[in-house]
């Protein structure tokens, strides 16, 4: 299966995907995730992302696509994706329409996470994840067993630093004005199932394996 997943940030797109990827046997690719493993390595282009990502501002179209691209065409997307965090501007879904027609795969599913922004705040505030392996924790709403290590892999819990109210409540806007407006490009491509992420987490996923069944 090749999927996406999509939403506001805060919705659960990566707490749903890490779980959905081991269901369903699949790559996760999370673009959020790929900035901060090259700002953490030190490449030109984390340390580019950085200064926008700090800010809450998106990457430059042509930056993402570039490494999507490269993403893509490696053997583990053969077994089936889930990209997550992308696309999120309409130059990007067109340019990954192209892509994946070069590469002569199908999109199965748009899985929308739907979050009122009310909420949205107060989850990306109290957000944690680990250093190790990525997984998002939140210090109410999904904490970890022992308090600032992961269930997993017991690696230590940090706040990341876009996590702070002045970046998400831009990263909220750039969402409204430049994300949202792809779900009805999914819509009229008949590949978008709409689910309710303001429940349990666990309830979210099983709406999510639900509508792929659909
Ligand atoms: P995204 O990847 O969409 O930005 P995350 O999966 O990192 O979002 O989730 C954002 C925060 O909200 C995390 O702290 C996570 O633990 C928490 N969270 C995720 N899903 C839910 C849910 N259904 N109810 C409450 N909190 C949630
Ligand atoms: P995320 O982990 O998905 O919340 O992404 C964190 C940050 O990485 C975003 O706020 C952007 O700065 C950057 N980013 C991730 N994916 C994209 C994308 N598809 N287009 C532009 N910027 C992105």
């Amino acid at each position: 299966m090749n999927l996406l997943i999509m939403g506001p940030p805060g919705a659960g797109k990566g707490t749903q995907a890490e779980v959905l990827v081991k269901e369903l046997s699949i790559t996760h690719i999370s673009t959020g995730d790929m900035f901060r493993s090259a700002i953490k390595e030190g490449t030109e282009m984390g340390k580019k992302a950085k200064e926008y990502m700090d800010r809450g501002e998106l990457v430059p179209d042509e930056v993402v696509v570039g490494m999507v691209k490269e993403r893509l065409a490696m053997s583990d997307c053969a077994r089936g994706f889930l990209l997550d965090g992308f696309p999120r501007t309409l130059p990007q879904a067109e340019a990954l329409d192209d892509t994946l027609k070069a590469l002569t795969i199908k999109l199965d599913g748009v899985i929308n996470i739907d979050v009122p922004r009310e909420r949205l705040m107060a989850r990306l505030t109290g957000r944690r994840i680990c250093k190790g392996c990525g997984a998002s924790y939140h210090v109410l709403f999904n904490p970890p067993k022992n308090e600032g290590k992961c269930n997993s892999c017991a690696g230590e819990l940090y706040q990341r630093s876009d996590d702070n109210e002045e970046a998400v409540s831009n990263r909220l806007d750039i969402y409204e004005s430049q994300t949202q407006p792809l779900i009805d490009y999914y819509v009229k491509a008949n590949l978008l199932k709409n689910i309710n992420g303001d429940q349990e987490i666990k309830k979210v996923l099983d709406d999510v394996l639900v509508s792929l069944k659909g």
